[in-house]
């Protein structure tokens, strides 16, 4: 299979085209931005650790029946997907009051959900993603009823399987971000999970402190995000005895070796 074209480039990720029509390229850069673009920087390393977190985390739900768009990781920063088209909505699903919630309703922040909430936002960076009802998605055909009804479905098991997994290494699963895709196989359409899950997309606080360890140090100028990122990948069993330090010089050796070529 060999990489083609750039065919699409979001705020975090690459998309390149390959020799196998029903496959694509996900490239995980290093750039964090926030606030609708208007905050912008470059984490060196953060790209090498959302392709490893977001692998694990898809095979586990792959393991537990969970269809997704990851076929196999292929170096530090690329994984193969399988090419969908994405539903244009984010779903968020929050277990903890905290973030846009708690601004736009004056909720307090910290407040524990009785059960899990799942909101929808229309993905449209020029609108700011605007948070929008289910009557919207069906008024306007961005997802049929018994699509919305399946991915609820998904959401709340990928909900549960991810607070036992992160709880079981003292972490805390406040709120996250999932996408979905439509995929044509066999004839038939189907929704499956697709985009990333990570400390970009998720909000994780320790169990214990209550540290964040997600991509709110970048927003809140908190600092220290990759050994937060790092954190979160040896919890998990990802990286063993490597440090934040090796995470950053792998990349140096990576854009190296690209060079040499
Ligand atoms: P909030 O609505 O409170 O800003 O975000 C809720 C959750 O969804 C957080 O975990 C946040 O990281 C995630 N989220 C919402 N919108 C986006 C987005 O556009 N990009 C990313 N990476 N995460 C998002």
């Amino acid at each position: 299979m060999k990489k083609g074209k750039k065919i699409y480039e979001g705020k975090a990720k690459i998309i390149y085209s390959t020799s196998d029509k029903d496959l694509v390229i996900q490239y995980f850069k290093d750039d964090a931005t926030a606030f609708n673009n208007q905050k912008k920087s470059t984490i060196e390393g953060k790209g090498v650790l959302n392709n490893r977190i977001s692998e694990h985390i898809l095979s586990k739900l792959s393991q537990i029946g969970i269809k997704n768009h990851l076929v196999k990781r292929l170096n530090m920063r690329e994984q193969v997907v399988k090419l969908v088209e994405i539903i244009p909505i984010e779903f968020i699903v929050r277990n903890v009051a905290t973030g846009s919630l708690t601004k736009r309703l004056g909720i307090e922040d910290g407040t524990i959900l009785k059960e899990p909430l799942i909101e929808y936002c229309l993905k449209d960076d020029k609108l700011g993603d605007p948070l929008i009802a289910e009557e919207h998605i069906l008024a306007f055909d961005w997802a049929s009823k018994t699509e919305i009804e399946k991915v609820k479905k998904m959401i709340l098991r990928i909900n549960d399987f991810m607070i036992g997994m992160f709880g079981g290494v003292g972490i805390k699963l406040i709120d996250f971000k999932l996408e979905f895709g439509r995929l044509t196989s066999n004839g038939k359409k189907e929704v499956i999970l697709a985009d990333e899950i990570s400390p970009d997309t998720c909000r994780l606080w320790d169990s214990v402190t209550d540290k964040k360890l997600d991509k709110d140090r970048f927003r809140k100028d908190l600092g220290d995000l990759i050994p937060a990122y790092t954190e979160v990948a040896k919890r998990l069993g990802i990286l063993h005895e490597q440090s934040n330090l090796s995470v950053v010089n792998v990349t140096k050796l990576s854009s190296i070796k690209r060079k040499r070529k």
